[in-house]
């Protein structure tokens, strides 16, 4: 397949407040070559008429665990290697199968994952990746609870692990470059307590200033940014002011931090179907008790944080941070968003901000020539019905990721 042409689609990428009207969109090589209001012609390129039909950038969810197979992380990490990622596989597929395109994974998900893709070894979203997340003794993904106090170091193997122990400035100096050196893209830390994990409550800070610190100069240094795990106003602000860029769950942030974040240029990856889907299934599906105790402490609270993000000006990007068999809702996050948000608001979260939270503008997100053709078709108006997007891609009759149909169910 070298060339498409769609005819008549309304196009929607939120660069603007509303669909383009009877549009058509001509791809060549896996990259989108003209976009016109006026018809196009081509005698070589396949055509599909998608009159009816909403044309959108392929989704991007900017905060997955493709190597959470299991509810209890500490679990997931003890699983074999190869087992982790064959599931991983899995997980890729079905998300790509949701329409998501891409996905920046936030912790677990490494270099191998990432070629696989690449090279089609497996059939999945493109994956943007921060190796394994920095986490301080007894902090996120220091899953060793009370009683068990086996060198840390032990994480740092393990496919089925979200991170790895960093504690004191050279110690996340080094285990930052070694993420970059393996094929991060970015850097995630820890700085915060947590739900999945066993001894961190949620008002704990994560990391020393001087630790974050390091960890954002390694990142700069590299150039790229530092994403960080953070719930509470305090713990948001201090790693604001360190420097961190992009805010991951942010569920009791403040309107006075808000209007920081807004003035300092970070944004935000809401993640509230994960709170959604632990409440409901948490417990049932092996979620430690501790765990489960501290759901309701971030859960409402981050639905309140939309409205205080908006009102700020804050640029939110999607985010679903869901485990093991609750990945099924990953497009749920479209429903909770749009109970609080403008409908735009929450399509640009998947489309244009997401990219620019990628660092790629103009290339992934958008209906602009010279983008990957990563596309789907919308059997309807999202802007009217977000739920168009939910139902594992029931109303996504095609998905275009580069040169391949993903799926097709259209005739041309
Ligand atoms: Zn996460």
């Amino acid at each position: 397949m070298s060339a498409v042409l769609f005819k008549n689609a309304s196009v929607l990428d939120g660069r603007t407040n509303e669909a383009l009207a009877d549009h058509d969109v001509l791809i060549e090589n896996g990259r989108i070559k003209e976009v016109s209001d006026k018809p196009l012609t081509s005698s070589s390129a396949r055509i599909v008429n998608l009159a009816g039909k909403t044309l959108m950038p392929g989704l991007i969810d900017c905060h997955v665990h493709v190597i959470a197979c299991l509810a209890d992380l500490g679990a997931n990490a003890e699983l074999p290697n190869s087992l982790v990622a064959l599931r991983a596989a899995k997980i890729m597929h079905a998300m790509l199968m949701r329409g998501f395109t891409t996905v920046r994974d936030l912790g677990g998900a490494d270099f191998g994952l990432k070629m696989a893709v690449e090279e089609q070894t497996i059939i999945g979203p493109r994956l943007v990746i921060c190796g394994k997340a920095l986490s301080q003794t007894g902090g996120h993904t220091d899953y060793r609870g009370r009683y068990h106090h086996r060198n840390v170091d032990y994480y740092g193997d393990k496919a089925g692990t979200l991170g790895r122990i960093a504690d004191g400035v050279d110690a996340v100096r080094r285990i930052a470059r070694e993420e970059i050196k393996g094929g991060a893209d970015f850097i995630k830390i820890m700085a915060n307590g947590g739900v999945s994990s066993p001894t961190d409550p949620i008002a704990s800070l994560g990391f020393s200033r001087d630790e974050i610190l390091a960890a954002v100069e390694e990142a700069r240094n590299a150039q790229t940014y530092v994403a960080a795990h953070l719930y509470t106003d305090e713990a948001i602000r201090r790693a604001a002011e360190c420097g961190v860029l992009s805010i991951e769950h942010a569920n009791l942030i403040k309107p006075d931090t808000a209007r920081f974040l807004q003035e300092s240029g970070a944004f935000v990856v809401p993640t509230n179907v994960t709170f959604d889907a632990l409440a409901k299934e948490g417990a049932s599906l092996g979620l430690p008790p501790a765990s489960v105790a501290k759901i309701e402490d971030v859960r409402s609270a981050g639905l309140a944080a939309l409205e205080t993000l908006h009102q700020a000006g804050v640029m939110m990007a999607y985010g679903s941070d869901l485990l093991g068999e609750m990945h099924r809702h990953q497009s749920d996050e479209f429903i909770l968003r749009g109970h609080y948000l403008p409908a735009i608001e929450v399509i640009r979260s998947a489309t244009v901000n997401a990219a620019k939270v990628l660092g790629m503008e103009g290339e992934l997100g958008v209906i602009t020539p010279g983008a990957h053709a990563d596309l789907i078709v919308v059997d309807g108006d999202p802007l009217a019905d977000l739920s168009l997007l939910i139902g594992q891609g029931r109303h996504i009759p095609t998905i275009l990721k580069g040169v391949s149909f993903v799926k097709n169910e259209l005739n041309s």
